[in-house]
C-alpha cells in the first residue's frame, strides 16, 4: 500500500515558532531512514548545523578549514572588504 504524507504544523523547539514539516520533507526524512520529526525549524537547523560545523574546525585544529568553505560562504567574506572610496578625495586634491 503506498503511504502518503500530509503537511505537519510543527513547534521548533529553538525559537518556539510554527513551521511547516512539508509532505515532501517528510518524504525525504523517511527515504533517509529518519522516523522521527524534526525538533528545529529550516533556519535554526540549519543555524546549529553551522555552529556544530565551527566547534568542530576549532576541536580538529586549523590550516585546511579553507578549502571546505562554501563558495556562498566565502562571498559573504567578501562583501565586508572595504573598497577604499577616501583615496579619490585625496587625488583630487
Ligand atoms: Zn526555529
Amino acid at each position: 500500500m503506498e503511504e502518503k504524507f500530509i503537511d505537519k504544523i510543527l513547534i521548533c523547539t529553538d525559537c518556539k515558532e510554527e513551521f511547516v514539516f512539508t509532505a515532501s520533507a517528510q518524504e525525504y526524512f523517511a527515504g533517509k531512514g529518519f522516523m522521527d520529526d524534526p525538533r528545529r525549524c529550516k533556519s535554526c537547523y540549519l543555524e546549529l548545523k553551522r555552529a556544530k560545523r565551527r566547534s568542530e574546525r576549532e576541536l580538529t585544529g586549523k590550516g585546511h578549514f579553507e578549502t571546505e568553505l562554501p563558495e556562498a560562504e566565502l562571498s559573504l567574506t567578501g562583501d565586508d572588504v572595504p573598497n577604499g572610496n577616501s583615496r579619490e578625495e585625496s587625488d583630487l586634491d
